[in-house]
């Protein structure tokens, strides 16, 4: 990974109609990706039990791997990487295993959107204070990474938060112990922190952002990547000439 040259950073985020909440042709991409000079990264949901839904939402592996490959084999750039975005819960671990063993997964997600009973961002989610939700959320993540210590990248650390008012100050107080604890996990499993571009700009939590990011290098964490997290193409690579000065 380059982290001080623009023309090298990759979009390790990106969602195509394989993903429940998109419908974004993969081939999309391709071009844009071809004009900055970058591979592809493809990270469609893997969701089992989601309560968004109240199904598995699951990406269909052997038909995306049948496109990823036709665009691969025609041997032209970019070369598109098949990745996935694990939704962690806390009852389906052992699916979520059997889901990956024997494919070949060239880049791993790990995310919590959910703890079981709601998606942090369904509207149960608007009525909770940040007190109500930040231990949860957090002892969840950990979690998470313990079960699956051999993923490549945690997602959107402030994703349980992005529904509710929280300012920097009460954020730091309530997450900063559970924060140090994540990024050490991280540290210890080799695994990268993603930057995600609509945590800052969508959601507007660019400051526990950059607060998260300062935090992260404090403690001597080294592997940042970023994710637009696009459902759409034009979210591919979403203000990274803004996020790349964190890196
Ligand atoms: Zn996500
Ligand atoms: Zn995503």
């Amino acid at each position: 990974m380059c982290y001080n040259c623009a023309m090298n950073i990759k979009d390790w985020h990106v969602h195509t109609d394989f993903s429940f909440d998109s419908t974004e042709p993969l081939e999309n991409y391709l071009a844009l990706a071809e004009a900055v000079g970058e591979d592809l990264v493809f990270t469609d949901h893997l969701e089992f039990s989601n309560p968004y839904s109240g199904i598995d939402d699951l990406p269909d592996w052997q038909a995306f791997c049948e496109r990823v490959d036709k665009i691969n084999s025609a041997g032209k750039s970019p070369h598109v990487y098949k990745g996935i975005e694990i939704g962690w819960n806390p009852a389906d671990g052992e699916r979520i295993r059997e889901w990956l063993s024997g494919k070949s997964i060239d880049v791993k997600l790990l995310s919590v959107h959910n703890n079981g009973e709601y998606d942090y961002m369904d509207d149960v989610a608007r009525g909770l204070k940040a007190s109500d939700i930040v231990d949860d959320y957090f002892n969840n993540m950990s979690i998470a990474i313990e079960e699956f210590p051999d993923v490549d990248i945690l997602t959107h650390f402030e994703y349980g938060v992005r529904l509710i008012d929280v300012d920097l100050e009460e954020f730091k107080q309530l997450a900063e112990a559970h924060l140090r604890r994540i990024f050490a996990q991280l540290t210890t499993h080799d695994i990268a922190l993603e930057i995600n571009a609509k945590s800052a700009f969508a959601y507007g939590n660019y400051e526990l952002v950059k607060y998260g990011v300062a935090l992260y290098k404090e403690v001597g964490g080294t592997k940042l990547t970023l994710g637009s997290d696009a459902h759409r193409v034009s979210e591919y690579r979403r203000q990274f000439d803004e996020l790349e000065k964190l890196l």
